[in-house]
């Protein structure tokens, strides 16, 4: 090892945000050391990863997936399933969760109750354990910086606004590119396919947030997960479509100025700057090139086409377990839409309907996040066509 390199864990390290980070530690193998992994199923990606950065310890999703990366690396502690994660998660300085969904609440929670900064691109796990994650932040050590590309740019223009409740800022800005259908009617979202929808025209992502997309619902999400960082009410969160996706987001301040960060769009950017903070790593992904003309465009979403960005709003005016179940239900229904059983324009309803049986409950502990996630899915199996 060399002498003070910062440690990195990176979780759902075989996915779209887990390869750009391999891009980024790649290119800073003075400053950084990739001492834990983990990534599902996907073992021989790992194995790649391990043979290529001599990680010392890998999770796996189970047994099986431990016998099959332990026949392609050596000398590696191997461990499994959620309390892997956890371990994994408490073993570095800085954890990139990248993990798709529920699934990276342990990571989330691990990390800030070992006092060590987490650099989150999950925000379905801010968003169904937030009371949780708010007291898990304030263990000494404890930072989170947001990787999702919107939120890290605001993080970018708070600088400066110190105050809890941040009562210096007017409003926060979330851009949307508005995703493939921007523009479309309803007749045309009635035949939507799965290559449509996951045809994203700004970004390339794993599928479930490309669908996420696609609907808007990843921007429904990203309302929810600026409040919980950021400590900002929803009514002072509002989304402007910006389909360049130069300009990530923007905070208004009450005196009237727009603070807002560009660049091209690249992942890289963002996730460098959460490894790298307070230094800035000089790569210049997602350079703007001023010498070539350069248009922005900003306009207001069409709520009534894309419902899914009222339902946020519904639920964090709600409350309580509402945000969670949102985000439960929509993984159900997206999941279900990549298995070709519901068609896109059912997904949104869908969560919808799940979310009029939502009867007011409080996320008191852990134990009541994991079974507010589970009633919500179970309900939306329940309304699934079988
Ligand atoms: P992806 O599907 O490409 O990758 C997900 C990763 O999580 C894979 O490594 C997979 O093996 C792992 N994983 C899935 N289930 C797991 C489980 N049960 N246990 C352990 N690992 C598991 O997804 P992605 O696009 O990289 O997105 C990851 C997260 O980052 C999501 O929460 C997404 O909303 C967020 N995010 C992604 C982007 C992007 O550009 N891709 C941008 C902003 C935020
Ligand atoms: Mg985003």
């Amino acid at each position: 090892m060399v002498a003070g390199r910062t440690r990195v864990a990176l979780m759902g390290a075989t996915g779209s945000i887990g390869s750009q980070t391999i891009v980024v530690l790649r290119r800073e193998p003075e400053r950084f050391e990739l001492v834990a992994l983990a990534g599902g199923h996907r073992v021989h990606e790992l194995a790649a990863i391990v043979n290529e950065f001599r990680v010392t310890s890998v999770g796996v999703s189970d047994d099986e997936d431990r016998r099959r990366l332990s026949a392609l690396v050596e000398n590696v502690d191997i461990v499994i399933g959620e309390k892997g994660l956890r371990e994994l998660a408490a073993s570095a300085d800085v954890v990139v969760n990248a993990v798709m969904g529920f699934a990276g609440l342990p990571v989330t929670l691990a990390t800030l109750e070992a006092g060590a900064r987490l650099a989150l691109a999950n925000k379905e796990s801010l968003i169904a354990a937030a009371p949780l994650v708010a007291k898990a932040r304030s263990t000494p050590g404890a930072q989170i910086l947001p990787v999702d590309s919107e939120h890290c740019a605001i993080h970018q223009c708070l600088v400066g606004s110190i105050e809890p409740g941040h009562p210096d800022v007017a409003r926060l800005l979330l851009t949307a590119s508005g995703g493939p259908f921007r523009g479309w009617d309803a007749q045309q979202l009635t035949h939507i396919t799965k290559a449509d929808a996951l045809a994203h025209p700004t970004w390339s992502m794993g599928p479930k947030i490309t669908i996420d997309s696609s609907t808007l619902m990843n921007k429904g999400l990203e309302v929810l997960e600026a409040s919980a960082l950021f400590g900002i009410e929803v009514e002072r969160i509002d989304v402007v479509v910006h389909p360049q996706s130069i300009v990530h987001s923007m905070v208004e301040y009450v005196d009237g100025s727009v603070l807002a960060q560009l660049s091209a769009p690249d992942m890289r950017l963002p996730i460098a700057y959460c490894l790298g903070s307070p230094a800035r790593l000089a790569h210049h992904w997602g350079r703007l090139d001023f010498t070539q003309s350069l248009t922005l465009d900003f306009h207001a979403p069409d709520r009534d086409a894309f419902p899914a960005l009222d339902l946020a709003y519904a639920a964090a005016r709600r409350g309580g377990a509402a945000p969670a179940w949102l985000s439960a239900a929509n993984e159900v229904c997206v999941q279900a839409f990549l298995e070709d059983r519901i068609r896109w324009m059912d997904i949104v309803p869908l969560v919808a309907r799940t979310m009029d049986d939502y009867e007011d409950d409080a996320l008191a502990n852990l134990d009541a996040v994991v079974a507010n996630d589970a009633r919500a899915r179970r309900i939306t199996h329940g309304n699934l066509p079988q």
